[in-house]
């Protein structure tokens, strides 16, 4: 182990408390924003904020490369707790905020504790997954050369004093979508279009897809509605369909499948029309931001603190830096913390002294960096 990386224990619990305290949904994260903000002016950090929405970036250096890239994301959820609807930090980004302060004062204290330029990415609406990539659409964002993020893990996945190198998402991908057929009376079928046969074929055909892979995936219909009238036949359908992948050269390759699904059950009066769709790109594993986390790590926890990464079936925008070509080599911390009972779960709690790990390991990655 090195030596302890000196932290501002008070401070560090002082910044959880204000931000924990005052959770905004997606793109709403004004408060929180300025408090950010002003701590940043405290330690003399410079930074610029979105000019649409909340978040920002600070910089710290003279914009030498490499540009190391950190993101926390800064929104919670609005859930109901104790009877009463409130906007709850029930994901932890309270937590990756205060870890990320640190990290930012302690590089801004130490500016020669490192090389090139550090970017901290203070990111909105993570929990719709659409902040990182309005992040990238501002253009603000520099190519980056390494990124970090981090994550707090469920007790079920890591305890306290453990620590992951890398929070294996998967792909996820839902698409939204019309049917539409021909009307007709229900005792003469043969002169319209069902949208609910249409939908019965489509969805065997999804059924039948396989991949090429020992890894689980999945595809499946979540939703469908059709017909109004027990005596007519219906022309109208809506579906959903949510298709998960270990990587993204699975979900394309599934993609691609399920394409082919709709196209051979269109024809005729049957239309399908694609109204919407949702995706979180699956980790783009790094070997190097790997090495670097799992070195900063063992460093801070010892050989002991170190898991093998847990397989999740969560996701994150985080991926959509390297997906879009944003940050070549990325990678997430998957912090334990004792967190119970879950993410997402209002009244979720975890051992706050985790954060001084967190803050610890995320400034030994971008020092090995
Ligand atoms: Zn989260």
């Amino acid at each position: 182990m090195q030596e302890t990386i000196e932290l501002n224990t008070e401070e560090i619990y002082q910044d959880y408390n204000y931000l924990h305290a005052h959770g905004e949904t997606a793109f709403k994260e004004t408060v929180t924003t300025n408090y950010l903000a002003k701590r940043l002016d405290e330690m003399g950090v410079s930074y610029e904020r979105f000019d649409d929405f909340p978040g920002l970036i600070a910089t710290i250096g003279d914009g030498s490369r490499p540009l190391i890239g950190v993101r926390s994301d800064i929104d919670a959820l609005k859930q109901e707790y104790q009877g009463k609807v409130g906007v709850h930090h029930s994901c932890g980004h309270d937590s990756h905020m205060s870890i990320v302060l640190q990290v930012a004062k302690y590089f801004a204290a130490n500016p020669d504790a490192f090389r090139g330029t550090l970017k901290i990415i203070f990111q909105p609406a993570e929990e719709t997954v659409t902040g990182a990539e309005a992040v990238i659409k501002t253009g603000k964002l520099p190519k980056l050369d390494y990124l970090y993020g981090l994550h707090v893990c469920a007790k079920d996945e890591l305890s306290m004093d453990q620590a992951e190198a890398i929070i294996p998402d998967i792909a996820t991908r839902t698409y939204f979508m019309t049917i539409t057929g021909k009307t007709a009376h229900a005792g003469r079928p043969w002169l319209g279009a069902n949208v609910i046969d249409a939908f019965t074929d489509l969805n065997e055909r999804f059924k039948q897809i396989k991949l090429d892979t020992d890894t689980p995936y999945s595809i499946i219909t979540t939703m469908f509605q059709a017909g109004e009238s027990s005596n007519i036949v219906p022309d109208k359908g809506t579906l959903a369909v949510d298709l998960r992948t270990k990587t993204n050269d699975l979900m394309d390759q599934m993609q691609a499948k399920a394409f082919a699904a709709i196209d051979a059950v269109q024809g005729g009066d049957i239309k399908i029309t694609m109204d919407e769709n949702d995706l979180s790109p699956a980790a783009i594993p790094s070997k190097v931001a790997m090495k670097n986390m799992s070195q900063a790590i063992t460093n801070v926890l010892g050989t002991d603190g170190l898991v093998d990464p847990v397989p999740t079936q969560g996701g994150d925008d985080f991926h959509f830096y390297t997906y879009d070509g944003v940050a070549k080599e990325t990678t997430m911390l998957g912090l334990g913390c004792d967190l119970t009972p879950g993410l997402h779960v209002p009244g979720m709690t975890f051992d706050k002294r985790a954060m001084l790990n967190g803050a610890r390991i995320m400034i030994d990655a971008i020092r090995l960096t």
